[in-house]
């Protein structure tokens, strides 16, 4: 099957030169200029490139619609302003990466390919179960556990999980983290991997148990405690 990337783009100018880069570096590509024409392409899609501001929705909707409907297909997001908020919160809501405009095709094409690089090494390289005596993460079907409930986590959140699960007890540094979910040549701020362990403990607290089961070592980094009873 040849990997098919939907680009999701209003203005015509951008969606073309984008829609060409990919398909001349043998990319099969799919277009859709509003978020109904989208919701009816991602199924098909093997990873989408979005634009936030559609005309008929917001790209922070469709993101929200797909990941509810489970549907993991990994998004790059093209923000509009270098706005640090609107990167932060499309990451918090499930999108992979993100390129601010103006940008270049060719760098699209490069984050697509590190994207899809991304999901496949954590697809075929999935640690072992991990576990503590609450927290728990299936690599196989990427779902994710506090004692019963199951956490309804972003991609990048559960990635951090698994993560920090692969050896409880022990500290992981945000540099560490950022190499081991992003990969290299992300160049992300620490404050984004702050936010991140920030949505994933509000989500431990919404099942009643103690946010701090993810803990910060200041200065340092993170640490999911070990065989934690509380
Ligand atoms: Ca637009």
């Amino acid at each position: 099957m040849r990997t098919r990337i939907l680009v999701v783009e209003d203005e015509p100018a951008i969606a073309e030169s984008v829609a060409y880069a990919l398909s001349r570096d043998g990319f099969e590509v799919a277009m859709a200029s509003t978020a109904a024409a989208a919701r009816a392409e991602m199924a098909q899609a093997t990873l989408v490139v979005l634009d936030l501001m559609l005309p008929d929705d917001s790209g922070f909707n469709l993101i929200a619609a797909w990941r509810k409907a489970s549907l993991s297909t990994p998004i790059i997001v093209l923000s509009s302003r270098d706005d640090e908020a609107d990167r932060v919160a499309a990451l918090e809501s499930g999108a992979d990466d993100y390129v601010t405009k103006p940008f270049s095709p060719r760098e699209v094409v490069a984050r697509v390919r590190a994207v899809l690089r991304r999901v496949a090494v954590t697809k075929t390289e999935s640690p072992g179960a991990g576990t503590t005596s609450k927290l728990r993460v299936e690599p196989s079907t990427r779902r994710a556990f506090l004692e019963a409930h199951e956490l309804e986590l972003t991609r990048v959140e559960f990635d951090v999980l698994a993560c920090l699960l692969e050896a409880p007890g022990r500290v992981f540094t945000r540099a560490e983290l950022i190499q081991r979910v992003w990969g290299d040549g992300f160049a992300l701020t620490d404050r984004t991997v702050d936010s991140h362990v920030k949505a994933l403990r509000r989500k431990v607290a919404e099942t009643g148990a103690d946010p701090g089961l993810i803990e910060t070592v200041r200065g340092v980094g993170f640490r999911v405690a070990e065989g934690v009873e509380a």
